[in-house]
């Protein structure tokens, strides 16, 4: 397979580095990273079972693209990096121009793999306000990243990132620790939200043991599971709808809810959500924005709202800023609402003088 004298290392991890010493041109090389990647697409038999293992290359040239070992795989790195993101089973080859882009985030990648060892992950909770009473129902857990190398990085720079990295699922079951074991905590001093959201990435919902972590985590804490809300995309459902649908299915008979997440700006179709019935519809920001006195009348988000209705499902708007936006909404009968008008994203302590009020 492998062209002559050529050498392949573990580097650590799952990250491997195959040096072949002589090409006479660069397709040579691309024939050897589809060899390799074709070996992959067929499953491997461990104790008896079949198991699937994917793999991405990043093809980089000496002396073209760099000139020392420690470039070089720094630009193998950034070429593997980009066959990630493109999907699975595929090679890149380096070009310098893939260098910005990714500069970055090659360090938030870095950074981030120790990020929970050196606890500079943590959460902030907005509240939920019924659009009845304004009375405080429910919270979102919202991860914060203090990086001690990149200062403050935002969830919607450093999610995608941990989610071509894998990293997602590390920090995805942190998450889940975290907000569950604050659960208890609200629960013993005896103020707690009715329910508390929590994110839950594409990639985390696919896992295999996904539900046996959620129900580990609720065995860890002894917290009740109808205070557990898990917020899904459409995307992450549609992925796989059959499989979804089954760990919806489960998730409901252990008590915990599921909210679709971001809602409106998916695909999923009338009949898939009717069946999948999940627990409540989260109105994107994006939709409530564009609730403004100069604005059209919001059709969609009405009829979002009624959509809710009709199929029994709670509705909730997200990202409203405005009193405006709040009376719009309360007159179309949305059952709850998250946004900076009502309250900002606060640390947990903030949030819990928040419950005491
Ligand atoms: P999201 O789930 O749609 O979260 C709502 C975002 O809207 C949050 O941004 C929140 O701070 C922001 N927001 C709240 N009120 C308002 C408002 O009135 N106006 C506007 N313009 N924005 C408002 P944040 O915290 O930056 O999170 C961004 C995204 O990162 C989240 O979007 C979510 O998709 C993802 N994320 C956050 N935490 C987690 C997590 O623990 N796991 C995963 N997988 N993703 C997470
Ligand atoms: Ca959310
Ligand atoms: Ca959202």
């Amino acid at each position: 397979l492998l062209l002559r004298g050529s050498m392949l290392a573990r580097m650590g991890g799952d990250e491997f580095t195959v040096v072949i010493p002589e090409v006479s041109k660069p397709e040579d090389a691309e024939t050897v990273a589809r060899h390799i990647l074709r070996a992959f697409s067929r499953p491997f038999e461990v104790n008896g079972r079949e198991q699937f293992v994917s793999a991405s290359i990043g093809l980089c040239f000496y002396p073209e693209d760099a000139k020392t070992p420690s470039d070089l795989l720094r630009c193998a790195d950034v070429a593997v990096y980009r066959a990630k993101a493109a999907g699975k089973g595929l090679f890149r080859r380096y070009n310098a121009s893939m260098n910005r882009a990714t500069e970055r985030q090659l360090r938030i990648q870095n950074e981030l793999h120790r990020a929970i060892e050196r606890e500079e992950l943590s959460l902030d909770y907005q509240a939920q306000f019924s659009m009845e009473d304004r009375a405080l129902t429910g919270a979102e857990a919202l991860l914060r990243w203090n990086s001690a190398a990149l200062g403050p990085t935002g969830p919607s720079e450093f999610i995608p990132v941990a989610e071509t990295s894998g990293l997602v699922i590390p920090v995805g079951k942190w998450a889940l620790d975290r907000v569950c074991r604050q659960i208890a905590d609200w629960e013993r001093s005896g103020r707690v939200p009715i329910t508390v959201a929590v994110n839950v990435s594409a990639i985390q919902f696919a896992e295999r043991d996904f539900l046996e972590c959620i129900w580990s985590v609720l065995q860890k804490h002894q917290i009740d599971p109808y205070r557990l809300v898990l917020e899904l995309t459409e995307s992450s459902i549609m992925r796989d709808y059959e499989e979804s649908a089954a760990k919806i299915g489960i998730l409901r008979q252990i008590g915990v809810s599921v909210a679709i997440d971001d809602f409106g700006t998916g695909y999923s179709s009338l009949s898939s959500l009717e069946r999948l019935h999940p627990d409540s519809l989260k109105i994107d920001k994006s939709f409530i924005q564009r609730i403004a006195p100069s604005e059209p009348r919001p059709a969609i988000v009405k009829a979002i709202i009624g959509l809710a209705h009709s199929l029994g499902m709670r509705v909730v708007a997200e990202g409203i800023e405005t009193d405006y936006q709040l009376k719009t909404l309360r007159e179309f009968g949305c059952h709850a609402g998250q946004g900076y008008l009502l309250s900002a994203p606060l640390a947990g302590e903030a949030f819990q003088e928040l419950l005491s009020a």
